[in-house]
C-alpha cells in the first residue's frame, strides 16, 4: 500500500535534527500516533531516493523482529522530501532524559536501559545492519519506561553525508579507529554503546575537550575518568570492555549477552 501525506494529521513539531523536521502525526485509518521524519533528498545524490526507499522497507522488516528498536511504519516521498514515519516514543530521548536530571541512573536503571539497547543493536548486528550513529539522542524513552533504539540506518541512507554528519556538533562518541578512518564496524557502535551506558552513570560523556583536536586526542589515548565507585564492578567491567582501543580487546556483544552477570540481570529485569 503507497502511504502519502493524506494519510496523515500533522500535529505539532518534535524537533530539528541535522537531517529534517521532526513532527508528530496520526495515522487516520486507525488513529495509531507516530513521528513522521522530513529529510530533504535534493542535496544527496541522484540515487539517493531508491536507496532511501529501499533502506526504509528493510528497517521495516528488521525493526519488527525487535521490541527495543523504533518502529517503522512506512515512509512516502513528497517532491524532493522523504517522509519516514515512526513509532513514537512519548518520553523523548534519553539525552533529554538525562540533562533534565541532577542525580546518574542507579544501578538497576542503568542495567535495564543497557540490556535493552544492547538487545536493540544485538538484532541489528545479526541483521548485518550497523548502527553507526549510537548516542543518547538516538536513545528513545516509552512511556512504561521501557527503551528504543532508534534512528538506524538513517546515516546509510545518506551515505553520501555521512561522514559530514559525523562531524556535525562535537563527536563524542568516535571510536579511536574511526579517528584513525580506518573502516566503521561493528565494534564501532559496541564503542559507542559504551560512551552510552558510561552517560547514564556519570550524567557526563567519557572523552571531553574544548575543540575536535583535542578531543579526538583524548579518544586516541582512551583514558577517562571511572564511574563512581557505588556501582558494581561488573558495571564497571563492561563500560572497560566496550571501550577498549584495540579491536580485538573489546567486547563483542554476544560475548557480553552471554556473560553469566548480564544473563542474570536480564532475568532479574525480565
Ligand atoms: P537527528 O536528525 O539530529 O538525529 P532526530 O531527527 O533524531 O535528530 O530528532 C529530532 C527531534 O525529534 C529530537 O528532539 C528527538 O527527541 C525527536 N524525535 C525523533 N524521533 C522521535 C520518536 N520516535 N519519538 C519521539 N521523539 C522523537
Ligand atoms: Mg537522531
Amino acid at each position: 500500500v503507497n502511504l502519502d501525506r493524506n494519510d496523515f494529521e500533522f500535529g505539532q513539531q518534535l524537533g530539528r535534527g541535522s537531517f529534517g523536521v521532526v513532527f508528530k502525526v496520526r495515522r487516520k485509518n486507525d488513529g495509531l500516533t507516530c513521528v513522521c521524519k522530513q529529510i530533504q533528498l535534493s542535496n544527496c545524490k541522484p540515487r539517493a531516493r531508491d536507496e532511501a526507499n529501499r533502506e526504509v522497507s528493510l528497517l521495516k522488516r528488521v525493526s519488527r523482529g525487535c521490541n527495543y528498536i523504533v518502529q517503522y511504519v512506512g515512509s512516502f516521498l513528497e517532491g524532493e522530501s522523504l517522509h519516514i514515519l515512526m513509532e513514537y516514543c512519548e518520553k523523548g530521548d534519553l539525552c533529554q532524559f538525562l540533562k533534565a536530571r541532577d542525580r546518574s541512573l542507579e544501578e538497576r536503571a542503568v542495567w535495564k536501559y543497557l540490556l535493552q539497547i544492547g538487545l536493540g543493536l544485538k538484532w541489528l548486528h545479526q541483521n548485518r545492519i550497523l548502527h553507526r550513529d549510537i548516542k543518547t539522542m538516538n536513545v528513545f524513552l516509552k512511556t512504561n519506561d521501557d527503551v528504543r533504539l532508534g534512528d538506524l540506518g538513517v546515516a546509510r541512507v545518506l551515505s553520501n553525508t555521512s561522514f559530514a554528519h559525523t562531524f556535525v556538533g562535537t563527536p563524542y562518541y568516535l571510536s579511536p579507529e574511526i579517528c584513525e578512518e580506518r573502516p566503521y564496524n561493528e565494534l564501532s557502535d559496541v564503542w559507542a554503546f559504551g560512551c552510552v551506558v558510561y552517560e547514564m552513570c556519570t550524567l557526563r560523556h567519557p572523552f571531553e575537550a574544548k575543540n575536535q583536536a583535542a578531543l579526538l586526542i583524548k579518544i586516541l589515548r582512551g583514558q577517562f575518568a571511572p564511574i563512581d565507585a557505588s556501582y558494581s564492578q561488573e558495571l564497571r567491567d563492561l563500560i572497560e570492555g566496550c571501550m577498549q582501543r584495540e579491536l580485538p580487546k573489546r567486547t563483542k556483544l554476544s560475548t557480553m549477552f552471554s556473560r553469566p552477570v548480564v544473563q542474570s540481570w536480564a532475568t532479574h529485569l525480565a
